[in-house]
């Protein structure tokens, strides 16, 4: 017989040797299309692939515009990207932070001067600058400016990383995605690595905390480690938090650089109220030293909402006096008036009367256990 003699228990067939290689030609091409196309449904049902496709273009831009060329990334690197900012774009700079003076310059030189001068300190061991830094303080007292203002001084890759970016459905890729957030940040080197909130994300572990979300905070701090480790690498992971105490304690022990954003006292608040109300018109009878006095216990946040609604109240008064007047008496009065000392004081009691309502959580945010 010429062909080969294919037998089960009840058929048996006589196959010549092209058609088995036909055969197996065609099983290959069924399974290899099966393949594809159980990867498109599958991709084609993943709810979040519009994002992720939105986040990869977004990324490509940015890259572009930072000037990152050349550079290879995985997908999961690809995603971590999209949170990538310009430091060019950012508008914030030490100027427009008022009363953290002292603040603002320890910073200045013991994170940006190491990263600045590095030729200076090349020789030492200690003198590099930190790998973890964290801004601790209550809420809306400057902890993203100033973090703005590092990265725009720094003149380096800025992550602002939203942990919301970190979690996906499918097990496992949270893990990737955390990894992805070192090894992109080691491959744009010098960057900085933001996170806001870093006690909703990194908070202490517990036993009842999903096994994903474990195997997540553990990479985190595997790739931190070896960040820390590699003196040469220029990557700055940075924390913000108003609540210290939420914070895992092995993350806090990786953040040894600590800044207390606290509230302003009222020298800072007056230098505050000039910052803010420097664009704007102000009437003769304006005393910052005065708003400065009443509003103890508002935060940097409080008093631009403050001048905010005080600025509103010009407007509404601007809009109330075109509709009484007639048209021709319009063109006369197309200027706002100038914000007065009235409207500051009524959007103050204002403020203060809403800030009572809120519920107090300075107090956590005014000591870190660091023992
Ligand atoms: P949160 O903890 O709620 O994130 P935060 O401490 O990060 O708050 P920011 O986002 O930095 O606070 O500040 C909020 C807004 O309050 C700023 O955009 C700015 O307008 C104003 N502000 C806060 N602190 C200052 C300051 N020291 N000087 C000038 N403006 C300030």
């Amino acid at each position: 017989m010429s062909g080969t003699e294919v037998s089960t228990r009840s058929i048996k067939l006589s196959l010549t040797k092209s058609e088995i290689f036909g055969l197996v030609f065609r099983l290959a091409i069924l399974g290899v299309s099966t393949y594809y196309g159980v990867r498109w449904i599958v991709k084609a049902m993943d709810p979040t692939r519009k994002q992720k496709q939105e986040a990869k273009e977004q990324a490509e831009k940015l890259m572009k515009s930072i000037g990152v060329q050349g550079v290879s990334l995985s997908d999961y690197e690809m995603s971590i990207a999209a949170q990538l900012v310009d430091p060019l774009t950012l508008s914030i700079t030490w100027q427009d932070i008022g009363g953290l003076e002292e603040i603002c310059s320890e910073i200045r030189e013991t994170i940006l001067l190491p990263m600045k001068k590095k030729h200076l300190f090349k020789e030492s061991v200690l003198m590099q600058p930190p790998k973890g830094v964290l801004l601790y303080g209550p809420p809306g007292c400057g902890k993203t400016m100033i973090a703005k203002a590092i990265a725009k001084d720094a003149g380096c890759r800025f992550v602002n990383l939203q942990a919301s970016n970190l979690t996906d459905k499918w097990y496992g890729e949270s893990q990737k995605l955390a990894s992805a957030v070192f090894s992109l940040a080691i491959k744009l080197q010098p960057a900085i690595i933001f996170i806001d909130e870093i006690d909703s994300f990194l908070r202490s572990r517990a036993s009842h905390d999903h096994e994903a979300t474990a195997m997540m905070k553990a990479q985190f701090m595997t790739m931190w480690d070896g960040l820390i480790t590699d003196t040469s690498c220029e990557v700055i992971l940075m924390g913000a938090t108003n609540r210290p105490r939420d914070v895992d304690p092995a993350i806090l022990r990786r953040m040894p650089t600590t800044f207390h954003i606290g509230l302003p006292g009222k020298r800072e608040r007056q230098n505050i109220l000039k910052i803010i109300l420097r664009t704007e018109k102000l009437g003769e009878g304006v005393n910052l030293n005065e708003i400065a006095n009443q509003t103890d216990g508002f935060s940097g946040s409080d008093l631009r909402e403050m001048c905010r609604n005080a600025c509103i109240y010009t407007m509404r008064d601007f809009i109330r006096d075109q509709r009484s007047s007639t048209s021709e008496s319009q063109d006369d009065a197309e200027s706002l008036r100038a914000v007065a000392m009235a409207d500051l004081m009524t959007s103050l009691h204002k403020t203060r009367e809403t800030k009572q309502l809120q519920p107090g959580s300075i107090s956590q945010a005014t000591s870190l256990p660091l023992d």
